[in-house]
């Protein structure tokens, strides 16, 4: 099978941050690869900014190495490379000064679609908002990415849609979740609207419950002082967790368009239920051999932020009643496994049997590693000797399913780029979208800050405090295990 490459309009990108940890390691590499795929016009700019006085040339061989260093295994041809770099720009541009704004606006066409990717720190959007619209360098045909973090809080989210919104309107701003890029996610609302055979079971009547872990290995590493103020809640739960479980507890919408979309996600949003300290578990991972606690990493002794996280939650609406979303999230667990597990609920009555014939099935949605998804069936073992059931699974692994076509599936990054040219905002979350998950969290955050509460200390490698376990076990269920 062959993926087939629509290519975009001629654009002019502006990346602001174009010599940053985020354009070397995914955007630039990204945009590479979209240029390899034969997506991205001749009459297509990238055109990089920041303060760095750097000539194009040095740029370019920034560049250059990023790709060697992030690029994806396969594309690395020299002279595909050599043509992509004929495509870059530089521009030395300070957000909170005036140089360089002028020669910014000398390099825009004016017959080309402009977009300008916010890839900077979050206390830098305003001030690039207001300089891109006072130096006349937006139009309103003109698009800005703004990166994650939106906001720290219900407060700061509103005051940075305020400010954008004295420039842009809501159509013009893409607000990035780079988990929405991914191809599994949008396969998820593929299986579910796009098959008859899930969506009449997709409710509480038959799922017993849904689970989503995204587990990481890693610790907080150099990003230790930037973590320790926002925590697992903030950095995972608030955005990626919550845009996952809109996809899977939303309604159909009545077509697949960007405000159809958003629409339902927000509703699932507004149907969060507040969440009982009870059912809210937070940790901590402590020392080991050889790997250093958080409160080293984060180099602040007496942190009381966690680094994982696992709650219980309901969506208080007609599908969902009675049906708990389990959320589990943190660092330097034992895999580094991201994925949405659907258990169904047992047959009514066994016809084989107490012992061998109640089964859930599980549909497994696998983010990362090897995205794919898999249907846990109950099936006879096969042989002489009665009728024992065992469980297999009907597994689907991109790679396995596509073949080489799998290798030219995009990264989120660079899919979610195309978007932006496309102007296609059904990947991305708007404004109220963003409000709406911040006025869920805030009073849990203030809860637990309000009543002291410090987070339980794990060991590095494990699934995480063993009170995140009994979130489930107290109710008769078990979390999946954290593939390693
Ligand atoms: P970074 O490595 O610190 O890069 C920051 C960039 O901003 C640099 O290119 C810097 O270049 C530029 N910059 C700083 N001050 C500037 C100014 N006054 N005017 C113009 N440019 C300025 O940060 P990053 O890790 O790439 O993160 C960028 C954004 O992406 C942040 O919002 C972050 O939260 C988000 N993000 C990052 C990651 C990641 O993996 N890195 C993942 C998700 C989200 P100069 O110093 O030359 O100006």
């Amino acid at each position: 099978m062959v993926s087939r490459v629509i290519p975009v309009d001629p654009f002019d990108l502006v990346i602001f941050g174009g010599t940053g940890d985020l354009a070397r390691r995914k955007i630039l590499p990204g945009l590479y690869r979209r240029f390899w795929a034969g997506q991205m016009p001749e009459g297509a700019r990238i055109i990089g900014a920041s303060r760095k006085e750097l000539s194009e040339k040095q740029f370019r061989s920034f560049i250059r190495e990023a790709i060697a260093e992030f690029g994806i295994e396969g594309v690395d041809d020299k002279a595909k490379i050599d043509a992509f770099l004929k495509q870059i720009h530089y521009v030395a541009v300070d957000a909170k000064g005036e140089a360089g704004w002028d020669d910014l606006r000398k390099l825009m066409r004016g017959d080309v679609v402009r977009a300008f990717y916010f890839s900077v720190a979050p206390s830098l959007f305003g001030d690039i908002a207001e300089r891109l619209n006072k130096n006349k360098i937006t139009d309103k045909h003109s698009r800005i990415v703004v990166e994650k973090p939106f906001g720290h809080d219900l407060e700061s989210a509103r005051a940075l849609n305020r400010t954008l919104a004295r420039f842009f309107n809501e159509a013009q701003i893409y607000r990035i979740d780079h988990y929405l890029g991914k191809e599994t996610v949008q396969n998820l609302m593929a299986v579910r609207f796009g098959n008859i055979l899930f969506e009449p079971l997709w409710n509480a009547q038959y799922v017993d419950h849904i689970q989503i872990t995204v587990a990481e290995t890693v610790g907080v590493g150099g990003r230790g002082a930037y973590y320790d103020h926002s925590g697992a809640m903030r950095d995972m739960v608030q955005n990626h967790m919550m845009q996952l479980l809109c996809l899977i507890a939303m309604e159909p919408p009545y077509c697949f368009e960007p405000d159809a979309v958003r629409d339902e996600k927000l509703k699932v949003i507004r149907a969060l239920d507040p969440v009982p300290a009870g059912d809210i578990v937070r940790g901590q991972y402590g020392k080991a051999k050889g790997i250093d606690s958080y409160l080293s990493d984060s180099e602040h002794p007496e942190s009381i932020t966690e680094s994982f996280i696992a709650m219980k939650l309901h969506v208080s609406n007609w599908r969902w009643k009675g049906t708990p979303f389990y959320l589990r999230t943190g660092k330097r667990l034992k895999g580094r496994s991201s994925e949405i597990a659907v258990v169904f609920k047992d047959p009514p009555h066994s016809i084989f049997g107490e012992r061998d014939g109640r089964r859930g099935n599980v549909l497994v949605i696998r983010l990362q590693p090897n995205e794919g998804m898999n249907l846990r069936v109950t099936i006879k073992e096969p042989g002489p000797g009665g009728m024992r059931l065992i469980e297999v699974p009907l597994d689907m692994s991109f790679a396995d399913a596509l073949g080489p076509a799998a290798a030219q599936v995009a990264d989120a990054y660079e899919r979610l780029i195309m978007d932006v040219i496309r102007g296609n905002q059904t990947l991305f979350m708007r404004g109220d979208e963003v409000e709406a998950a911040w006025a869920w969290t805030d009073p849990l955050i203030a809860g637990w800050t309000s009543r002291g509460d410090h987070p339980l200390t794990y060991e590095p490698g494990s699934s995480g405090p063993e009170e995140a376990l009994m979130l489930l076990h107290r109710e008769g269920r078990r979390w999946r295990d954290i593939e390693q």
